[in-house]
């Protein structure tokens, strides 16, 4: 730290995205991107879009975000158009957490809502998961602090359904309730529809999983208009061309071709059934997953050890040191050949462990 880092990012520990390896070749199951890349047809229009590069990017987002509204049957003034939901999120912790209320989350969730919540001086609350990893929504109500839900929850993989959510936006009125849907695309349900009726609930999606489109940093957040209106008031105060002009052509590209999406999602969606039999066949206890990844323990092999034996044999999976989830690892779905490298590995250290 320099001498001239202002007091108040002192004590600020930054997020520790998984690792990007840019040199080995490794099996990647350890950030949940998707196996399958943009199709050339979106390439071919991100490349065209290059082009003007001495232009600025559409600060208005405009045609991804009328496309946005038209996929989820909402007004583009309720859609805001972010460089990957991360973004969003932040804007989110900076907008609605004021005063002493602050946040509330819960404690074993994505790692990046505590480093908004230091980053931005907000207070925040981080509430336990039941026993066997959910998410109580009764521990939610009336709680008076913005609330962040991750639904499918992560690193769990577990959902809930928006009728479990709907008592949450209910008991909070005066709050502001975010639903991060990072991973909705992947058999869980989405809370947009909710936000017809509820002027306090924000639904944050990404391009990042089900669009293959990590790389390229594309989230939006949906709500209604006020909500949105003072998020793009943050949005036009920090960075109005947030979202480069490869990436607008690109998203806008993929969001026509939504069969694509859906069937890229039916296979990972296979693909996690057979490795939930399979891991559960050799002992694991698998967390019941409604995302692009599976939470996994097994009682042979410690989950740290299981995590740097898989990467000795070319398999990146993500692991995570906090203690009431250091047995676990986080296995991202990838194809059904990537899932038979992992699980011919797990083998093989499960055997290597007798
Ligand atoms: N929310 C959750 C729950 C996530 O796991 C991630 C991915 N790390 C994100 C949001 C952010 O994704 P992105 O910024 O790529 O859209």
């Amino acid at each position: 730290m320099s001498r001239f880092l202002s007091q108040k990012y002192a004590d600020l520990t930054p997020y520790t995205p998984g690792e990007q390896p840019q040199d080995t070749q490794y099996v990647k199951l350890n950030t949940n991107e998707s196996p399958f890349p943009p199709s050339e047809k979106a390439m071919a229009a991100g490349l065209k879009a290059l082009r003007p590069l001495q232009l600025y990017s559409d600060p208005d987002c405009r045609i991804v975000r009328e496309k946005l509204a038209a996929r989820y049957g909402v007004r583009p003034e309720e859609v805001l158009v972010t460089n990957g939901s991360d973004e969003g999120l932040n804007f989110c912790f900076m907008a609605f957490c004021d005063g002493a209320h602050g946040a509330a989350f819960p404690a074993v969730s994505y790692g990046f809502y505590p480093v908004f919540a230091q980053l931005n001086g907000i207070p925040y609350t981080e509430i336990p998961l039941k026993p066997d990893f959910s998410v109580d929504p009764a521990d939610y109500l009336g709680i008076g602090k913005t609330v962040f839900i991750a639904n499918p929850n992560a690193p769990t993989g577990m959902a809930l359904t928006p009728a479990e959510i709907e008592p949450i936006l209910q008991a909070n009125p005066d709050n502001v309730v975010v639903i991060d849907e990072a991973y909705v695309d992947f058999g869980g349900e989405s809370c947009i529809p909710l936000t017809r009726e509820y002027d306090n609930l924000i639904v944050v999606q990404t391009f990042s999983k089900s669009r293959s489109l990590a790389g390229g940093r594309l989230g939006y957040a949906i709500g209604n208009r006020a909500l949105i209106a003072d998020l793009d008031a943050l949005r036009y105060s920090t960075n109005p061309y947030n979202v480069n002009s490869a990436t607008l052509a690109i998203g806008a590209a993929i969001l026509d071709d939504e069969e694509t999406t859906r069937r890229n999602c039916a296979v990972i969606m296979e693909n996690r059934d057979y490795t939930v039999s399979a891991l559960r066949g050799l002992g694991f206890q698998v967390l019941d997953s409604r995302a692009n990844f599976v939470f996994a323990r097994s009682p042979r092999v410690d989950g740290e050890v299981l995590y740097r034996k898989l990467k000795a044999r070319g398999v990146l999976v993500r692991h995570f040191s906090k203690p009431e989830i250091a047995q676990f690892n986080r296995i991202t779905i990838g194809t059904r050949q990537q899932m038979d490298v992992l699980l011919t590995a797990v083998r093989a250290i499960l055997e290597e462990n007798e």
